[in-house]
């Protein structure tokens, strides 16, 4: 075992960061390499979930976290061809769960924005921006990882290398493993917006999924946007389906009239549920999205990558003190087991639902909504899944 060398961290996205902080907050030294010169600022995650803040708590970042974002009290459903409010769960109901019973609307590129000078204030941490992961040995005592700079390529040794590089992981492709799962046929066009939809749906809230049988919408309000996401058809053309000229009509389509809103960014993704075949092998452990990903039905993928960061922080922690080294296999094995039971299962139930065409299967999830929200012993249940609280891993 040597402990004075630094657990290296590949990628300075939501997870890494996540990871370095709990780590250094532990005394342990850290050095967090981001292959962007500037951390990323794409409109992806905005989704905080009361387990996760509970996390942010545990490692004094919460409160400049929760400063930076909307607080969420209520989840609505919504059908979009009558505007019929279907159900809402108001998270009141979690108030005796969690000393956080909301959702926190902060798009991640603020988060990262707010973690990473947190960080550097530690004297376990060490940052590398414009530092590109290109590969590494394991030694067995220790590891040794390329990275492509500014100024060449230079080696570093650390303890071990925990791979958060995202989805395209060169972590998990150096290890050769597997990234099983499947893509789904829709694709999800994202528009950022300051469309005001108090007049066509009243009552609207910050957070609001709308079922429609040939395209649902997801309403999300951040603190200085709208996000609109609207199911693509499998034959539409990503770059028209992007145009302007397009996203109008799209637009007009669904409030029943035209709209000279702002339209400040669109955007495609492709949806994935995949898991990575072990979550570690020898010094290399994985989390995040160069793990696991999945559909963002519920917000749970940036979720669960920083759950994976707390899970680990304990147990690597644990081994450099001395510990087996079989609790990063216990680490393996119990988030692979959460993003496949957990995460994949219940993002893809949301999904079902929100695609569902079938007459019978609408009226029943509905009815089954209606239900649940109505009774507060099952709508508790409900929102304490919803918020990641009913099981934790
Ligand atoms: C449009 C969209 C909407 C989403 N909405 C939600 C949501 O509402 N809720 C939710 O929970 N999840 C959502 N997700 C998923 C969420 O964005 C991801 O799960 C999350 O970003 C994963 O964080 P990460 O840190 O693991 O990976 P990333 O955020 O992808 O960060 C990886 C970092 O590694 C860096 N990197 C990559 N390769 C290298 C290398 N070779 N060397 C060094 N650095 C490298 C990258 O530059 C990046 O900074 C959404 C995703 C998309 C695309």
């Amino acid at each position: 075992m040597n402990k004075s060398l630094p657990v290296l961290i590949v990628g300075a996205g939501p997870v890494g960061l996540s990871l370095a902080t709990a780590l250094a907050r532990q005394g342990t030294a850290v050095q967090l390499f981001e292959a962007q010169p500037e951390l990323p600022d794409e409109i992806r995650a905005s989704t905080f979930h009361p387990a996760t803040l509970e996390m942010l708590a545990e490692w004094g970042v919460v409160e400049p976290i929760l400063a930076n974002g909307q607080r969420v009290d209520r989840l609505l459903y919504w059908e979009r061809q009558t505007r019929a409010l279907i159900a809402a769960f108001d998270y009141q109901l979690i108030a005796d769960d969690t000393p956080y019973p909301f959702r926190l609307q902060c798009p991640q590129h603020i988060a990262t924005r707010v973690l990473k000078p947190l960080l550097e204030q530690s004297p376990c941490a060490d940052v590398y921006m414009g530092h590109r992961y290109l590969g590494h040995t394991d030694f067995g005592t220790h590891v040794e990882a390329q990275f492509e700079t500014a100024v060449g390529t230079q080696t570093v040794r650390g303890s071990y290398l925990c791979g958060a590089d995202g989805a395209r992981s060169s972590v998990r492709k150096q290890l050769q493993l597997g990234f099983e799962g499947m893509t789904y046929a829709d694709r999800f066009l994202l528009v950022g917006t300051d469309l005001d939809l108090r007049p066509y749906f009243p009552h609207i809230g910050p957070v609001n999924y709308i079922f429609d049988p040939a395209e649902w919408v997801v309403v999300l309000h951040l603190p200085d946007l709208v996000r609109l996401v609207f199911r693509m058809r499998p034959d539409e053309d990503e770059r028209e389906a992007l145009a302007e000229t397009a996203v109008r009509p799209r637009l007009a389509h669904f409030i029943g009239e035209k709209t000279n809103c702002r339209i400040h960014m669109t955007s495609v993704y492709s949806v994935h549920q995949r898991v990575a075949d072990t979550f570690r092998v020898g010094r290399t452990v994985l989390l995040g999205d160069a793990a696991h990903i999945n559909s963002p039905a519920g917000g749970m993928g940036m979720n669960s990558g920083i759950h994976d960061a707390h899970n680990l922080a304990d147990k690597l922690s644990r081994v450099l003190n001395g510990e087996p080294e079989t609790l990063l296999d216990q680490y393996s094995t119990e988030r692979r087991a959460a993003a496949r039971e957990l995460i994949q299962a219940e993002s893809h139930k949301n999904y079902q639902d929100w695609t569902a065409v079938d007459d019978t299967y609408r009226h029943q999830r509905n009815e089954q909504l209606r239900i649940t929200a109505a009774d507060p012993a099952q709508a508790r249940a409900y929102l304490l899944r919803a918020s990641m609280l009913a099981k934790r891993i």
